[in-house]
């Protein structure tokens, strides 16, 4: 198990700081006070060093105060009272510039991967992927355009899950969001694969996610009521995870059918019984 503990505004992981590279790409006054976390792919390589690299590159005028690798080393790159250069032009519930008030955590990924054939696969910047040794997942969502999606090792989502779960208790954090969320229409980060509903329950201390759950069989509206009206909160995405609440038999016209409440990135709705596996 992964212990990380915070000393001033430094990530220590079992009594020994993570290795701490400072990027020129912060603001140099210690005034982020931040109230939640936007987590990132780099994009890049799965080598963590050359986006920490990059991020060191002062004409790269971007930075996060983490990155994490694909083999779960994490990277310190600011103080986490320091604003780093993560998430541009972004808005969360009507607030602008996210990074003012954002830990932001690059984790190590590839992106989108143009299907090849042949199960080989070809990110933005030239490498190809092959799916004997990688696990990748071609899909898209209403987020993500189509293509083939790496997904994160287990050794990388536990480090996430660790240093998240530290953060939040550390500095009280309230929320968690991927970049296209902050960024919608300009950012697609984090890739279709990322566990976000799970971790999202597992750092809000919601119940656990893991038991009485129900898998999204496609593309699904989620709904304030159990009706086709003008309604929809949100698109769960095939094969998300939620949580269900309880169901219940209503008619919508002609229809008479089972609709299930659920819970899914802090949201409760109706989703129709046709589209939910319990
Ligand atoms: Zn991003």
């Amino acid at each position: 198990m992964m212990v990380f503990s915070v000393r001033n505004h430094r990530l220590f992981q079992a009594d020994r700081q993570v290795d701490y590279r400072l990027t020129p790409n912060r603001t140099r006054r210690f005034t982020l006070k931040p109230e939640g976390i936007v987590v990132h792919d780099t994009a890049g390589r799965l080598d963590g060093e050359s986006s920490v690299r990059w991020f060191l590159n002062p004409a790269a005028k971007a930075s996060a105060h983490l990155v994490i690798d694909h083999d779960g080393g994490v990277v310190q790159m600011a103080p986490f009272n320091a604003k780093t250069w993560h998430a541009g032009r972004s808005t969360l519930n009507g607030r602008d510039g996210v990074n003012n008030f954002a830990i932001g955590i690059e984790i190590v990924n590839p992106g989108r991967l143009e299907p090849l054939g042949n199960g080989r696969y070809r990110a933005w910047f030239g490498e190809v992927y092959d799916d004997r040794e990688y696990t990748i997942i071609e899909k898209s969502t209403p987020k993500h355009d189509f293509g083939g999606w790496m997904d994160y090792s287990s050794a990388q989502l536990a480090a996430v899950e660790a240093v998240c779960a530290c953060l939040f208790a550390k500095y009280d954090l309230r929320w968690l969001w991927p970049h296209w969320k902050v960024s919608p229409g300009r950012k697609v980060d984090t890739n279709p694969l990322f566990p976000l509903f799970h971790l999202q329950a597992k750092l809000t201390g919601r119940e656990s996610d893991d038991g009485n759950d129900g898998i999204m069989l496609a593309n699904t509206n989620q709904r304030r009521w159990p009706s086709y009206h003008d309604n929809v909160i949100q698109v769960l995405p095939k094969g998300a995870a939620v949580e269900v609440l309880r169901s219940g038999w209503y008619r919508n016209g002609d229809e008479h059918a089972r609709w299930f409440l659920v819970s899914s990135g802090g949201h409760e709705g109706w989703v129709h019984g046709s589209l939910i596996e319990v």
